[in-house]
């Protein structure tokens, strides 16, 4: 049944071939014991192992049922390793971390028998081979001559044709020698067993036929078998294929896994590094995102929408504009040239249009979504103070029309929405203004007052002052009919200030209140000063209406009455308008949104506005709000990318180190590897091993990582309360820790591959050899 042809085998030592086997034809019946006697070196376990299949033969054949062998593939010769031949080793070749039980079982695992038969097959010759009590035991809990009665079990779970023993019993004493060799001698009742040995005595006693080798040459064979030209040839080997299953991979990686409990953890603990350093960033930075949102909704969701008459649409673009070539700013230039500057024509400003079809568009706006909506209008105060010394002087309001910028003011509008200002502000002294003659103080928040606004309110400059020194101080109005003299067709601001102070029909207002800032405010809304609310405003408008500035202006729509010029682009009759309160339309708009969602309701509808207009007729509006949580939003964008990036580099080292933990466990169970392909195991499935207990690893340390940085979270997060009042700031959304956990999974099963593949690539005759 097995027929060696002119077997040659030569070995590489040094570059040179080197002869092991020299032309061997030998021929085999079904069931005999054949034992091949020689001494060491002479090319037995050379030919026992390329009878086996383990190596290769350089020239010959070998028929198998009169089957060539030359043809055979890879899996041809694990199938045939694993069904047809059965191998026993001097030095028994058991996995030391599987018990009795499995080591017999692994032999069926790979030709993929089932849980329940492999027990039983298994169970069945170990009771056979006389180790009935011993199957739950390891290895290293045996005599040799147990040892090697777990090695002829295993050899034999797969009732295979042929049984090859490498010296069985060069490692035991005499008496279990003998009883090892009746054991065999009983199996070859039923198969052909050939046993290798260089022990004469016992080659005589037990076997029906030795064949004596020397230098890798039959000198000596005492029962040579013809050859049987005419025998059927039998394919059936073939068709067999060994294969185990990934679970069954991962069975086995998972009970190598437990026997090293100690180093798997350690390993899981080091790969589970850079995943704690991804969680933890990833747990921080979420609570970051929430408490920005949650600040959002709480703070910044009452800033109002503003829509201001001019807008600066490239705020970080150089002062001129001047661009060169490559769109860059002409910043330091080198040349020593100058060059002139128009800042209103080179201004990047955009001038909103707040026309009447804009508001009455605004007043059909869903009114669920706002607070209010606050119109500032750029009406010209004519205020009179008294100064300490007893002088008179002229307050500046806030409105100049003949620039484009707003500075340098005493005088502002406080926004109409008393409400969001209180909830931005303090009412240190005093009361809140209510009515038309009631204004505020508003200092900044370490109380300052510039001294230039107290100067032009007639304040004496000394070191500090009491709230009391501002609260009642009154102001006078002045209307435009007393304040402005008509001189010809223009009309010129008297200087008399006292008297106009001092007559019946100034209308006085009063401070009745300082306010400042409050802690919890994200900005400062509010320019520091006297602030009136928009009741006088309309009082102002109200009283011009009759004026004879505004009448006479109203009747010269092309001449400014204040000049007696023509109007400009920048100082146009409109301007000229509002300036004296003869135009009450607004300047500026301010909408108070709801809430956070519906502040972007309103955005959109303003820009449903803008869909059919012109570049020059957009509206742009300014939503300070989200200027300050884009900041904030893009900040903490920028630090998570940082600390992912160093986490991101942690988790490479811990994938590295995995990979060569593996490769060391590689190294380490070569042996194993050797004992797993003579038992049949695919080179396939061996990296599957390998991969199912990095997988394992993996799996295990985005485990470790995902509980260890949610037990961090515990001391960061007491930390981060007591720092900003916030509870439960750092937490890891689920979906992160499943994300983490296959990403730890992943990650080590490639920094496996390379490793895995190594073992796969093992030569199984080399392992075997390895101790
Ligand atoms: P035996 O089992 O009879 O002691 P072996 O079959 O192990 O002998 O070895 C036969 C010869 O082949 C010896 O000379 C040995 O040195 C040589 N040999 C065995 N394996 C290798 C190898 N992998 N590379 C080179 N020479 C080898
Ligand atoms: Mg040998």
């Amino acid at each position: 049944m097995l027929e060696l042809i002119n077997i040659k085998k030569d070995y590489t030592v040094a570059g040179k071939p080197f002869p092991a086997l020299n032309g061997i034809s030998l021929n085999f019946k079904k069931n005999e014991f054949v034992s091949i006697l020689g001494e060491s070196g002479s090319g037995k376990t050379t030919l026992l192992n390329i009878i086996g299949g383990l190596d290769r033969y350089s020239s010959g054949d070998i028929l198998v049922d009169g089957k060539s062998t030359k043809e055979f593939s890879d899996t041809n010769w694990d199938a045939y390793r694993n069904a047809t031949i059965g191998f026993v080793f001097q030095s028994y070749n058991l996995i030391s971390h599987l018990s009795v039980l499995d080591n017999v079982e692994m032999a069926l695992r790979l030709s993929g028998v089932s849980a329940k038969e492999r027990k039983e097959r298994a169970t069945k010759v170990l009771v056979e081979v006389g180790l009935k009590d011993h199957i739950t035991k390891r290895p290293n809990q045996l005599s040799g001559g147990q040892m090697q009665r777990v090695a002829i079990a295993r050899a034999l779970v797969n009732n295979p044709m042929v049984l090859l023993a490498d010296e069985p019993s060069g490692a035991l004493d005499s008496h279990t020698s003998h009883q090892i060799l009746e054991l065999i001698q009983e199996i070859s009742k039923d198969r052909l067993v050939i046993m290798v040995t260089h022990n004469s005595e016992l080659a005589n006693t037990f076997s029906d036929r030795i064949v004596t080798l020397v230098d890798g040459r039959v000198v000596e064979d005492t029962k040579p078998v013809k050859t049987n030209a005419n025998q059927e040839v039998n394919d059936k080997l073939l068709n067999k294929k060994t294969s185990m299953n990934y679970l069954t991979a991962l069975k086995t990686s998972f009970k190598n896994l437990l026997t090293k409990k100690g180093r798997t953890i350690i390993t899981a603990l080091a790969g589970s590094i850079g995943i704690i350093g991804i969680a933890l960033v990833l747990s921080i930075s979420s609570g970051m995102t929430t408490y920005v949102n949650e600040l959002q909704s709480d703070t910044l969701a009452g800033f109002p929408i503003s829509i201001n008459a001019q807008v600066a649409t490239d705020i970080f673009s150089g002062a001129s504009g001047r661009y060169n070539e490559l769109g860059e700013t002409n910043d330091f230039p080198t040349t020593p040239t100058i060059y002139p500057y128009d800042e209103a024509y080179n201004t990047t400003l955009h001038a909103n249009i707040i026309d009447d079809t804009f508001i009455s568009y605004l007043n059909d706006m869903d009114e669920t979504l706002y607070n209010s909506i606050s119109y500032s209008r750029a009406v010209q105060l004519n205020v009179i103070a008294q100064t300490n010394a007893g002088g008179y002087l002229r307050v500046l309001s806030s409105v100049n029309p003949n620039s484009l910028f707003i500075g340098g003011s005493v005088l502002s509008e406080i926004p109409n929405n008393p409400e969001f200002i209180q909830s931005q502000y303090d009412i240190l002294s005093g009361i809140y203004p209510q009515s038309y003659n009631e204004v505020v103080l508003i200092v900044n928040k370490e109380n300052l007052i510039d001294v230039s606004i107290l100067e032009k309110l007639g304040i004496d400059i000394t070191d500090s002052y009491t709230f009391d020194d501002f609260i009642g101080k009154t102001f006078k109005i002045i209307s435009n009919d007393n304040y402005y003299t008509k001189i010809g067709s223009t009309y010129v601001p008297q200087t008399d200030y006292e008297t106009m102070f001092n007559s019946l029909e100034a209308v006085p207002i009063t401070i009745v209140g300082i306010m400042r800032v409050n802690e919890n405010a994200s900005t400062e809304l509010l320019s520091t000063g006297i602030g009136y609310t928009t009741f006088l405003t309309d009082y102002i408008i109200d009283m011009a209406s009759t004026s004879g500035i505004v009448i006479d202006q109203m009747a010269s729509p092309n001449t400014n009455v204040l000049t007696g010029l023509p109007f400009t682009t920048t100082i146009t009759y409109q301007n000229v308008m509002r300036f004296i309160g003869g135009d009450s339309s607004p300047t500026g708009i301010q909408i108070y949104p709801v809430s956070f969602d519906s502040k972007d309701e309103i955005k959109a509808y303003i820009d449903s506005y803008n869909t059919d207009k012109t570049e020059v007729q957009t509206i742009i509006y300014t939503d300070l709000a989200e200027t300050i949580s884009t900041t904030i939003a893009n900040l903490i964008g920028t630090i998570t990318i940082i600390l992912s990036a160093f986490a991101g580099i942690s988790l490479v080292v811990s994938s590295v180190m995995i990979g060569i933990i593996t490769y060391v466990s590689v190294v380490e169970r070569t042996k194993e590897i050797g004992i797993m392909r003579s038992l049949g195991a695919r080179k396939k499935d061996i990296s599957r091993i390998f991969n199912a207990e990095t997988i394992l690893i993996g799996l295990t340390a985005g485990v470790f990582g995902v509980l260890l940085a949610s037990l961090l979270n515990i001391p960061v997060n007491i930390i981060i309360n007591n720092l900003i009042d916030v509870p439960g700031f750092a937490s890891l959304a689920v979906t992160s820790a499943l994300g983490l956990i296959v990403l730890s999974t992943f990650l080590t099963l490639i920094a496996g591959l390379v490793p895995s593949g190594i073992a796969a690539r093992r030569d199984p005759v080399v392992a075997l050899r390895t101790e």
